[in-house]
């Protein structure tokens, strides 16, 4: 199994970058925000209560969920037979998705789809806990980080209405599987680099490591 595990903070460049290294080493994309953001966009879909943990955790053992990749190698997650796309980017999935990720069911729900995705391929796969949690024995972590402003203008320059901080706090302060800098991890700040010259920073520690495109 290999593991390219990428974390961050919201709109630190991990979607980005992960999408393109990917592409770079011939690997899967597995974007494990998309996995919370649907089961999330789930959840609001059946007009569960966001705020009430025990509903969601019963919805979740509910759920019929399955997850492959596309043919250009991007993982995607189906649940209860439907494929959220842009949904996931909503205002309503952002302002809800950091409390349902916090739930303990719904993080083992996405880290079983994780796992057995990486069994398939190698995967680069981007998130919050990959390099602590979900793949602590992977030997390539990174860590990319940006200043909070260069940030909030990224998300602004998407044209994508969201609430980074609030998001980041929620995310670091949660008890199960928080925002962190796994041990072992590259830390890159990504604010004033360009998108390339991050992939490249990433792609040139690979290759020290063996890790090159074919
Ligand atoms: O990466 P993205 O910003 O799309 O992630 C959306 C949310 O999903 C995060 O704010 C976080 O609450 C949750 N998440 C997580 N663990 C991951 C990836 C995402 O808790 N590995």
């Amino acid at each position: 199994m290999t593991v390219i595990a990428i974390d961050g903070p919201a709109a630190s460049g991990k979607s980005s970058v992960a999408t393109r290294l990917a592409r770079r080493l011939s690997f899967a994309h597995v974007n494990s925000g998309a996995m919370y953001r649907a089961v999330t966009w789930e959840i609001l879909r059946q007009q569960i209560d966001p705020s009430h943990p025990e509903s969601i955790e019963a919805a979740v053992h509910r759920m019929s969920v399955d997850s492959g990749f596309t043919e250009a190698g991007e993982s995607f997650i189906r649940i209860n037979s439907e494929m959220p796309d842009l949904e996931l980017q909503t205002l309503e999935v952002n302002q809800n998705v950091s409390p349902v990720a916090a739930i303990p069911a719904v993080r083992s729900l996405v880290n079983t789809q994780l796992r057995t995705l990486a069994e398939k391929r190698p995967i680069v796969s981007e998130g919050r806990d990959i390099g602590s949690v979900v793949f602590p024995d992977t030997p390539y972590k990174f860590y990319l980080d940006a200043s909070p402003e260069v940030r909030r203008q990224r998300r602004a320059a998407q044209g994508l209405h969201d609430s980074i901080e609030k998001r980041d706090k929620l995310d670091s302060s949660r008890a199960n599987a928080p925002l962190k800098i796994a041990s072992g991890a590259y830390v890159i700040d990504t604010s004033h680099l360009t998108l390339e010259g991050v992939v490249d920073k990433v792609a040139e520690i690979l290759s020290k490591s063996g890790i090159r495109p074919a």
